[in-house]
């Protein structure tokens, strides 16, 4: 058998046989039978058989599986009029398939999902031929004419089913020349972002910065750069510049974005540069315009997008730039499915395709870091705000001395800084990450709390709605009139806030405030954040009430105090990142603070004013932070010193899950460097229904963690009804 050429990718092994990988957790590709006078390439999608259906994949490189015997084989239907998969692309399946230990199709399957939904094949549309030929019109054909007589072309399958006609008579109709099949191309869907529209005049230092990422681009082939820089300092309008060189040089450019769908500030910012929009990329698209999005990155016809993590997952055909802002954000991991990181995913992109990444943060994570210093990733830095704002002055409000009024939540000075703010026709902001009214209800009287039967977790009350919620699976009641343990009435009570909560006591103090909830089931959607994001630059806001969601990159120059209600909350679990994560957040939201003239000021209430992550948001020595937090880490060899993967088992039964979970505990890896902790119940023992156990594994850094992962699992037999999923690179440990 002629070996492939070294060098090259395989390509298929035989001209009658070509590997096809499906959108399913199949281990690998499939042979098909390639039909006379077909010759698919490698990228192609193709229509394949599949347990009598016709499904949609793709053409893959992997050499054939010459198993199975040839006449054996089922054949490719046909290949899509679809734009093929690149090589880069398909190797970033391939790559993080290997990474995540997730099958390579159902990675494929996030950057097939929208071929499947129709791009490959309603493209054809049908116009009535003019004059029509003379041949034979049954009344099928008179009705499919009639239909086109009166309106626009149609697709096949509108037209089809208009006219009460079979594709059968259409494909007659075309080949007698009544119909005039033709390709329908939407016009030019995104009109091309002009790189010399309208440029702010930089600092000098966003100058040198700008030129430092402009070079990086222009050079044409793989690096990193991370972007540091206070809030407020001008990293948005500098890696546009990136954006800029990029357009200039002819490429596309990706811009990833935690929060995409609220992102509309972005998106506004983005025309004021470029003259026009750029090219959206969230799962909340409509359909119709996810195709478009589609079909026009993969020509090339979009030349930026900004986007969610499944961005990564678009053909670009030439991507030149990738930047993904607010780098540390845990929102860039996806938990479900292929679990994966999409700020490493982009620069494994990026070094296929021969682009520029640029990570982007005023508080870059540790592994981004710990990159930078070992020499892997550049290092530029924009250290103060732009137009002389300054940084906000930050201070400690202790709860211990100064606690709030009895069942409330806003100590005194906090609440005389709201009304000076607010007095000086300023905005003001109070911060708190928990949605819904209490995270709590307990009888009074027996102490029963409100448990969520699904999972290891406390039915939040949502008072607007009149429910209890969890807010891990949905779960919902009626807040129950009286306790559901010792049937005490009226006895059930909310203990701790949420925002609801934190609003009402903000409308018993300021009544004439004019106030706006921002979290996520409050501002719904795209339109919902623009309009909120509209009313607060309008200043038809005056007091911002508001979860993590308030954190993102909104610059609302009139907003000049920030209050955190409840700053040691993310600190509560004790969990690996929760001081570097409660660093972050904190500093994020603070960093809303005083943007433009207005200077700032920021309270943050807290029961432990001497923790080390209240000291760094203090005195603002961020840097100072972060070492001491990695010295920590380094000598147990915790990320990103060392690797960590997580093992979660989970089963309809909790003796499933115990016995697996003892299973996976005997068979544990062994060796120098490697260390497994567990199995242990999950923190979330109980989730959605399901048993829940956790082993983590954690290895040195030389030390490749997928292989062991491997042959681990391959070691333990998993009965019905239990799972085990892999987390490579942990961040959550629920
Ligand atoms: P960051 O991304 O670092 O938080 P931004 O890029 O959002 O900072 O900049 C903060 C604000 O200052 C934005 O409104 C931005 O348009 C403005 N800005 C930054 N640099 C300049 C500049 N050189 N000229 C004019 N406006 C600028
Ligand atoms: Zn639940």
């Amino acid at each position: 058998m002629p070996s492939p050429d070294p060098g090259q990718i395989p390509g298929p092994a035989s001209p009658h046989r070509v590997p096809v990988l499906l959108p399913y957790p199949f281990p690998g590709p499939f042979d098909y039978r390639v039909p006379p006078g077909l010759r698919p390439r490698p990228g192609d999608v193709v229509l394949v058989p599949l347990n009598n259906r016709e499904e949609v994949g793709v053409v893959w490189d992997a050499t054939t599986d010459q198993a199975v015997p040839e006449h054996k084989l089922k054949s490719v239907v046909g290949v899509l009029d679809t734009p093929p998969m690149g090589a880069s692309l398909r190797r970033l399946i391939d790559w993080i398939a290997a990474y995540t230990l997730s099958p390579p199709g159902e990675v494929m399957a996030m950057a097939l999902r929208v071929i499947s939904a129709g791009v490959g094949r309603p493209m054809v549309r049908y116009r009535r031929a003019d004059p029509l030929p003379a041949v034979r019109i049954t009344p099928a054909r008179q009705r499919v004419l009639d239909v086109l007589a009166r309106d626009e072309p149609r697709s096949g399958t509108d037209l089809a089913h208009e006219a009460g006609a079979s594709s059968a008579v259409l494909r007659g109709m075309t080949a007698a020349g009544l119909l005039i099949a033709e390709t329908a191309r939407p016009d030019q869907p995104f009109r091309r972002p002009d790189p010399d529209h309208q440029g702010p005049a930089l600092s000098d230092q966003q100058r040198q910065v700008a030129a430092a990422l402009r070079a990086a681009v222009g050079r044409g082939e793989f690096s990193v750069t991370l972007l540091d820089g206070v809030t407020g300092s001008g990293k948005t309008e500098v890696y546009l510049e990136a954006v800029a060189a990029c357009l200039r040089a002819g490429r596309q450019a990706l811009v990833l974005l935690p929060e995409i769908a609220l992102s509309s500030q972005w998106t506004e910012r983005f025309g004021r540069r470029f003259g026009v929009a750029p090219a959206v990329w969230h799962s909340d698209l409509a359909s119709r315009v996810r195709k478009i999005t589609w079909q026009a990155v993969a020509e090339g016809q979009a030349p930026v997008v900004v986007g969610a993590r499944s961005a990564l997952f678009l053909p670009f055909p030439d991507l030149g730039l990738v930047v993904v802002d607010e780098e540390h954000e845990a929102a860039f991991k996806q938990q479900d499915g292929v679990v994966y990181n999409a700020r490493d995913m982009a620069v494994v992109r990026a070094r296929f395709c021969d682009a520029a990444a640029v990570l982007v943060s005023a508080t870059p994570s540790l592994e981004t870091v710990a990159n930078v210093e070992a020499g892997r990733y550049a290092h530029l830095r924009l250290t103060r705000r732009h137009a002389g704002a300054t940084m906000p002055a930050i201070s400690l409000l202790d709860l211990r001395e100064t606690p709030p009024d009895r069942g409330r939540f806003l100590a005194p000075p906090l609440l005389e800084a709201v009304r000076r703010t607010l007095a000086q026709g300023e905005q003001a902001m109070l911060f708190l990450n928990r949605r819904g009214y209490a995270p709590l209800t307990l009888c009074r009287h027996c102490g029963h709390r409100m448990q969520c039967p699904n999972c290891t977790a406390w039915l939040v009350e949502h008072r607007t709605r009149h429910q209890l919620l969890c807010h891990h699976c949905g779960h919902t009641i009626p807040i129950p009139p009286e306790c559901p343990s010792c049937a005490a009435a009226d006895s059930l009570t909310p203990v701790g806030p949420g925002i609801e909560r934190i609003t009402e006591e903000a409308e018993a103090v300021f009544p004439e405030a004019r106030r706006l909830i921002m979290a996520s089931d409050t501002i719904a959607g795209p339109s919902a954040a623009a309009a909120a994001a509209h009313a607060i630059e309008d200043r038809s806001v005056d007091l911002i009430i508001g979860t993590q969601l308030v954190a993102k990159g909104w610059h609302f120059p009139h907003l000049t105090f920030v209050g955190v209600v409840d700053a040691d909350l993310g600190l509560a679990g004790g969990e690996l990142r929760a001081s570097e994560r409660t660093v972050q957040l904190l500093h994020q939201v603070a960093g809303r603070a005083g943007r433009a003239e207005a200077p700032g000021r920021v309270m943050l209430q807290t029961f432990i004013p001497e923790h080390p992550v209240m000291q760094a948001l203090l005195g603002g020595d961020l840097d100072a932070f972060m070492h001491s937090e990695a010295d920590s880490r380094r000598d147990g060899a915790w990320p990103p010193f060392g690797r960590l993967a997580a093992l979660i088992v989970s089963a309809d039964t909790a003796i499933t899950a115990d016995t697996v979970a003892r299973d996976l505990g005997w068979a544990a890896p062994r060796g120098d460097g490697i260390v497994v902790l567990g199995p242990a119940p999950a923190p979330m023992a109980l989730l959605r229904g399901r048993h829940r156990r956790r082993l983590l594994l954690k290895v040195r850094r030389d030390v490749p963690v997928q292989p062991i992962l491997r042959s681990w699992l391959a070691a333990v037999q998993v009965p019905r009804g239990g799972r085990v999923d892999v987390d490579v690179d942990p961040i959550s440990f629920l």
